[in-house]
C-alpha cells in the first residue's frame, strides 16, 4: 500500500533505467511511454475514488485492492498490445508494466491484495508494514518510502538529465 509518489515514480525509474542499459528500448520508451507507465502505476487505486463516491452517497462499498489489484488486468493489456504495432504497442506494454508494478508493490509492502482475482483469494507478503501496526506507524513508514523514492528520482534526474535547469 505505498502512496501515490511511489506508485507513479517506481515504474518510470525502472523503465528509464532499462532504456539506458538496453539499447533496443532506447527509441521505443519515449517520454510519453514513461508517462503512461507512471499513470498506470497509480490507476489501480482508482477503486478508492469509487469507494469515496459511494461513501458520499451514504453507502459502504469495500472493493479496495479487489477488482483492480490483480495481475490479470496487466496480462490482458499486454495481450491486447500484441494486436498492435509500433508506438501503440509500446504504450500498452508500458501501461501493463505500470499496472503490474502497482500490484507487486502493494503485495510486497503490505496489506492484503487480490493479486490473481478472480482466480485466487487475497494474499499478503508485507515486507514493510502490516495490519498489526498502529495506523500512525504505517502512515509514517509509507510517507518515508514516498519521500525516499522521490529523492532517488530527483537524484536520478539531476545525474542523468541535468535537472538543475528547474532550480
Ligand atoms: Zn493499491
Amino acid at each position: 500500500m505505498p502512496f501515490a509518489v511511489t506508485h507513479i515514480l517506481f515504474p518510470i525509474i525502472v523503465l528509464d533505467e532499462l532504456k539506458k542499459h538496453w539499447s533496443a528500448l532506447k527509441r521505443r520508451l519515449t517520454m510519453h511511454t514513461l508517462l503512461v507507465a507512471g499513470v498506470a502505476g497509480l490507476l489501480p487505486d482508482a477503486d478508492i475514488l469509487v469507494e469515496l463516491v459511494f461513501a458520499a452517497g451514504g453507502a459502504t462499498l469495500d472493493i479496495h485492492r479487489l477488482y483492480t489489484h490483480t495481475f490479470v488486468i496487466p496480462l490482458v493489456i499486454a495481450g491486447v498490445a500484441l494486436a498492435f504495432k509500433g508506438r501503440r504497442r509500446w504504450l500498452l506494454l508500458a501501461a501493463a508494466f505500470g499496472w503490474a508494478t502497482h500490484v507487486t508493490l502493494d503485495l510486497l509492502v503490505g496489506g492484503e491484495v487480490s493479486h490473481f482475482f478472480p482466480f485466487a483469494g487475497p494474499a499478503e507478503i508485507g515486507l514493510l508494514v502490516n495490519a498489526s501496526m498502529p495506523l500512525e506507524m504505517r502512515t509514517a513508514i509509507l510517507a518515508g518510502l514516498d519521500a525516499a523514492v522521490f529523492l532517488v528520482w530527483l537524484w536520478h534526474e539531476e545525474k542523468y538529465k541535468k535537472l538543475k535547469d528547474f532550480f
